[in-house]
Parts: structure tokens; sequence; C-alpha cells
């Protein structure tokens, strides 16, 4: 299989059957081999059923259910376990990451083994745009990583890389540093980005700004554990 498109959705129940039909219209030129992950992360909207209703159409998507909402990060990982595609592509489910910009990563495939979003225009509120500038000042300053955009999720990983990436809380926010220090090869890219259509944001600030300063502790000592190797093919 050549894709693997992993979604988390944690009460995005109108946002699913545009964002289905979004990534049809997208993956169509690209290839016809590929499957769509919809991890539910304890929806307790109707979420669950407009996937249920959705995999009955359209035979590419794979559901994983959480039994409770466990966060993003889990259901990212949830969806990389699950997944078989030689490339696994992540995206929001709330038409933040519009599904026509996949093509904007595929040139640098060849080249690269993690390809990540930059949002070039952000549609969220000045708050957000504010904190997620602290956090980028304090990731330079603590592990010296230079990534514009942490929190796009658009993003495109070769599977050997998902092989090797550490599972922990809030590990999505760390993709990049993470690749590199596994010794990869990684391309940032401009993309767009949307307003959230539908549904409200499952983040306030504070709680992001806390356990950021947390997770940056715990990625400052693994980035420098972190068991890096590559194998020989020949
Ligand atoms: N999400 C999830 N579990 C959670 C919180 C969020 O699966 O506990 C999903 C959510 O449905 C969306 C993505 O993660 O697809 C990003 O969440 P959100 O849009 O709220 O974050 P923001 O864009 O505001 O940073
Ligand atoms: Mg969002």
């Amino acid at each position: 299989m050549d894709y693997s498109i992993v979604i988390p959705v944690y009460n995005e129940e109108e946002s699913l059957i545009p964002l289905q039909e979004k990534i049809n219209a997208a993956m169509e030129p690209i290839s016809s081999d590929y499957e769509i992950i919809y991890v539910d992360d304890g929806s307790m909207d109707a979420s669950g059923e407009v996937l249920r209703k959705l995999a009955a159409e359209y035979p590419e998507i794979k559901i994983v259910s959480f039994k409770k909402n466990r966060g993003q990060s889990a259901a990212l990982a949830a969806g990389f376990r699950a997944s078989a595609g030689a490339w696994i592509i992540t995206l929001d489910a709330d038409l933040q990451n519009p599904p026509q910009e996949i093509s904007k990563l595929l040139p640098f495939k060849e080249t690269y083994d993690f390809i990540t979003g930059v949002r070039i225009k952000r549609q969220d509120g000045i708050s957000r745009k504010l904190s997620s500038n602290i956090a980028r000042s304090a990731r330079w300053l603590i592990l010296k990583d230079t990534t514009m955009d942490t929190g796009c999720s658009l993003r495109m990983f070769k599977r050997e890389v998902i092989g090797r990436l550490p599972v922990f809380k809030n590990f999505h926010r760390f993709f990049a540093y993470l690749v590199k220090s596994l010794g990869f090869r990684i391309k940032e890219v401009n993309v767009q980005h949307e307003k959230r259509a539908f549904g409200v944001s499952k983040y306030g600030n504070l709680k992001r700004a806390w356990e950021g300063i947390f997770d940056l502790c715990g990625v400052f000592w693994l980035g420098r554990r972190l068991l890096e190797y590559e194998i020989k093919r020949d």
C-alpha cells in the first residue's frame, strides 16, 4: 500500500463527511492504493456513527475506536500502529488542514524521510499564535530545535521513521525534533491552513503551556538518549 492517512477524531461530527470527500478528491490524482484510518478518541457526539456510515460506503476506511478520550497523541500512536502504508500522512479531522495540500509534500519523497507542513497564514486566534511563538522560543533555547511550525498536523512520515519514533503523551509536538535526533532527513514545506469550520478547539492555552514545560524537560533528556543507527543495505 502506498499511503496511510491517519486522522485523530474527537467530537468532529460535522466535519467528517466533507473531510472524506476532500481527501478522496485530493488523492485521486496521487494514488488509488491508500487507506484512511480514523481514530475515534472517545467522541461523545455522533462522530462514531458518522464514521461507521462512511466506512460502509468507502472501502479505504479503517476505524480504530477508543473506549475513552485518551488524547490526540494516543490517537495518532494507535493510528500509526494500525497503518500499512509505505508513507504515513497525518491530518486533523476539523478541516483546518486542507487535504489538497498533501500534493505539496509529495515532491520531497525521494530525498527526505519526514516532510512537515508550515502554516504560512495560520487561521487561529491571536492568543494561540502568541503561545505558539513562546513555545517555539523555548524549544529553540532548550533543544536548539529550529523547526518553524511544530503544530501543523499535515505531515508525512516514511514507514521506517514511524517504527523508530518513541511514543509518549504530546509526542506530536516534537515530531520534527525527534525525527532529526534519530538521524532522519526532514523537510519543511509551506502549506495553507483554514479556520475551524465546525465544532471547537480541544485545547486551552494554560494547560498547553504547563504541559509544554514538562514535556520539554523530558524531550531534552530523550533527545540525548535516543538510539541513532543506520542499517547498511548492500
Ligand atoms: N483530538 C483528539 N483527541 C483530543 C483532542 C483533539 O483526537 O483529545 C483531535 C481533534 O479532533 C482534531 C485534532 O486532534 O482532529 C486537533 O485538535 P484541535 O483542532 O482541537 O486542536 P487545534 O487545531 O485547536 O490545535
Ligand atoms: Mg484544529
